[in-house]
């Protein structure tokens, strides 16, 4: 169920009574979790309110070009606030521990966010799926009610709307999208800077991750796979921070329909999924306890790489077989 106009009034009117905020987004932060936490602070600082904002970690070092980005706490161990702002997080575990902090210390939880595995969990939910990212909701939420609009807040919402469509290349992407982007531009945001800052560079160490995950790759009947160990990571000095966007490239290849990447934490393995159109991933990683969208998805499974592997891979070609039975 879309928002509806109740559902806006009850948040500006749960923000019009906070004093205290504390805004929060995802573990394992992407641009879009970081762009919407660093809007929605904006735009609550410039309401005058007392802003806490903070994502398990702290915001990755890829995204600490962003204004303000400085503000976001790594975790929380003290204060109690008015409200509490999910932004981007489909269930509260996704929230890591800033989330269980903010459920015990918050007066109201307002839920934002666009994945359609979203549990519906808070007091007053802005949830809409057919949003290309979670910035387009704060910048819906901007526009019913009339707050003025920053140059910082502009920047943080834009390179969410990029980071999440990959630069207005994903199958949603949509004109209302588009004239969103062209109103931030309008309030200052250097389209061309966030492009250049998110999508268009990569760390040698992600090289060196590839160079030594592409081997792995295996392509069968539409399914393409690899798997980075925790060696792969050590050679390439990286930790459980990234996944090297190497799923996002597998599922570019012509003959795939389904791409997959398993990559192996201490006690675990963190699988990525991503579609081609006509398939669907989302219900795949909500089923093995995760969740995501349509074409991108994802979940953490205890246990080895081998075991993954035996899990997921015939899943992922039960899949395509039904998509390719439509
Ligand atoms: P990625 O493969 O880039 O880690 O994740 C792709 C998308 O899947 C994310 O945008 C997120 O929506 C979703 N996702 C990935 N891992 C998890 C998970 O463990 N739990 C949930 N709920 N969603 C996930
Ligand atoms: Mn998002």
């Amino acid at each position: 169920m879309l928002p509806a106009e109740r559902d806006w009034q009850a948040a500006a009117d749960a923000i019009a009574a906070a004093r205290t905020v504390l805004v929060l987004s995802h573990v394992s932060p992407d641009g879009d979790a970081i762009g919407s936490l660093l809007g929605m602070a904006g735009l609550l600082r410039g309401l005058g309110k007392n802003v806490t904002a903070a994502v398990d970690e702290g915001p990755p070092e890829e995204l600490a070009f962003l204004p303000k980005s400085q503000i976001i706490l790594p975790s929380l161990a003290r204060g109690e606030f008015d409200l509490m702002v999910a932004l981007d997080a489909g269930d509260i575990e996704r929230l890591g521990a800033v989330g269980a902090y903010g459920l015990a210390h918050s007066r109201h939880v307002l839920n934002l966010d666009h994945h359609p595995t979203n549990t519906r969990f808070g007091h007053i939910q802005l949830v809409n799926p057919a949003a290309v990212a979670t910035a387009e909701i704060v910048y819906d939420l901007l526009q019913y009610t009339g707050w003025s609009l920053s140059r910082d807040v502009a920047y943080a919402l834009l390179t969410g709307l990029v980071t999440d469509t990959l630069g207005f290349r994903i199958p949603a992407t949509n004109s209302r999208c588009l004239a969103i982007a062209q109103a931030l531009m309008e309030a200052g945001a250097p389209l061309p800077e966030i492009m250049a800052r998110t999508l268009n560079r990569r760390s040698f160490a992600e090289v060196t991750l590839w160079r030594q995950a592409l081997p792995s790759v295996r392509l069968e009947d539409g399914l393409i796979s690899a798997a980075i160990t925790q060696g792969d990571l050590r050679q390439a000095r990286l930790g459980k921070e990234t996944n090297g966007e190497l799923v996002n490239y597998l599922v570019e290849v012509d003959e795939a329909k389904v791409a997959v990447v398993f990559k192996e934490l201490p006690r675990a393995v963190k699988v990525s999924l991503r579609a081609k159109p006509g398939y669907d991933v989302g219900r795949l990683g909500a089923a093995l306890g995760g969740g995501g969208h349509v074409l991108a998805a994802g979940c953490t499974l205890a246990g080895t790489l081998a075991q993954a592997r035996e899990r997921v891979l015939p899943l992922a070609r039960e899949l395509i077989a039904a998509g390719d039975s439509l």
